[in-house]
């Protein structure tokens, strides 16, 4: 009978934290996308065919004219993007690769939910390495070695590291510009997830 009672009551506690920690397993992962203003297109200035914030345009020129003098060759594969232009990342580039919501949200923000909405978020790529941009494979690249050594310098810091409190998949090339109090405002509900 008492075995009978332990066996009950054992089961009884694990069911207990089974029914309480089930959620969390469940919910634990799931991504974290935070709200962004899309910025006026006056506030922007471009850098070839790429639009950044006024506010960053000549600390990211002087970074690639620097990391250029020490023979790496930065590029810009996107930077600001307004609400239809991450609406075709989101929904149409995401159909395309015939993503489930769940890996679309991992991998983009929806619409109004991208830091890329600031103008001070860039995904950079490596001019001798086209073909790894977007990839986990660009961290090979001296681009990412580069930033990575010095990006912090010129305000810059990776969003999405690996393990981000965000549950964001781990983005080497997306970095962005915090070295000024407006762009840091920008950001700053996020410091929560990253500074914990
Ligand atoms: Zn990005």
């Amino acid at each position: 009978m008492l075995i009978v009672q332990s066996a009950n009551s054992l089961i009884g506690v694990c069911l207990f934290f089974a029914i309480m920690y089930f959620p969390i397993v469940i919910f634990a992962q799931s991504p974290i996308h935070l709200p962004y203003t899309i910025e006026p297109a006056d506030s922007l200035c471009y850098i070839d065919k790429a639009r950044v914030h006024k506010q960053c345009c000549e600390i990211v020129k002087k970074m690639i004219a620097d990391a250029k003098k020490e023979n790496v060759y930065i590029g810009i594969r996107s930077a600001y993007r307004d609400s239809a232009e991450q609406a075709y990342q989101f929904y149409y580039l995401s159909d395309l690769y015939k993503q489930t919501m769940e890996q679309r949200l991992k991998h983009t923000a929806p619409p109004k939910f991208s830091e890329h909405h600031t103008g001070f978020a860039i995904d950079f790529m490596d001019l001798q390495y086209p073909k790894l941009s977007y990839s986990i494979s660009f961290e090979q690249t001296p681009t990412f070695k580069w930033l990575q050594k010095n990006a912090c310098k010129y305000g810059f810091v990776m969003s999405f590291p690996k393990n981000n409190k965000q549950n964001l998949q781990y983005e080497p090339w997306h970095w962005r510009y915090e070295g000024n109090e407006y762009a840091r405002s920008k950001f700053e509900q996020s410091y929560k997830y990253r500074y914990q």
